[in-house]
């Protein structure tokens, strides 16, 4: 058995940040660049953006579709941010890790700690900061996809999601995309060596003791 086959559990990486941080960004290049990784892609009730698509960037329902999916027990977290609901489907996620694949959640701080509560250990969890109000503020307003009332709820709601970065493993502060990028990717790799996700560790030592 080559050290590279030792069987390891499936982590499930958090990454959360006030709109405008520059997540979206840093989890795209994440998965570009790492074939062990895929996005748990979400359900949600808000309006398609352009240059969304379903099914890719979320998959889109209305709210009755969303209720009963809740009533279905379909979802491993939902909450409500900025007035419409987002969900995290249970059994895409459940597939990805059961493959041996680490999965990535673009959720908020709800979304977080409800994941907390119940896969604890599987959970890895990092909140990206903008590296300043100035920055953030630019960044909101070149996104430029959504109305002036829409980004104004967001700036509002910036300062409340920040709130809750102590509850997080690790801080990204994204400065430059690239260092963040490497940053997270380091983390990945530190968390992947944890013994405790390595399963099939203590077969691999017997035969390596065995001589076989
Ligand atoms: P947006 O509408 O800009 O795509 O996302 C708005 C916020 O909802 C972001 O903070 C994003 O992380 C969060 N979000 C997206 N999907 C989910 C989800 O499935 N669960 C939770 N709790 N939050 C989500």
């Amino acid at each position: 058995m080559a050290f590279d086959r030792i069987a390891r559990r499936g982590l499930m990486l958090v990454l959360s940040s006030p709109s405008g941080a520059g997540k979206t960004t840093i989890s795209r290049l994440l998965l570009e660049r790492d074939p062990a990784l895929s996005m748990s892609v979400s359900t949600t009730t808000r309006p398609m953006r352009p240059g969304e698509e379903d099914g890719r960037d979320y998959h889109f329902v209305d709210p009755t579709e969303f209720n009963l999916m809740i009533n279905r027990q379909e979802f491993l977290e939902h909450a409500k941010v900025f007035g419409n609901y987002y969900g995290t489907p249970r059994s895409a996620v459940e597939g990805a890790l059961s493959r041996g694949s680490d999965v990535i959640f673009d959720i908020d701080w709800q979304g977080a700690q409800q994941l907390s509560q119940m896969a604890g250990g599987d959970l890895v969890r990092v909140f990206i900061l903008p590296p300043s109000t100035e920055e953030l503020d630019r960044r909101l307003h070149t996104r430029a996809q959504d109305s002036d009332d829409v980004v104004a709820a967001r700036m509002a709601k910036a300062a409340d999601e920040m709130s809750h970065w102590a509850e997080y493993d690790f801080i990204v502060i994204n400065e430059d995309v690239e260092k963040s990028v490497a940053q997270v990717q380091a983390i990945l790799t530190a968390e992947r060596s944890r013994r405790e996700r390595q399963v099939g560790l203590s077969e691999f030592v017997k035969r390596l003791q065995e001589g076989y």
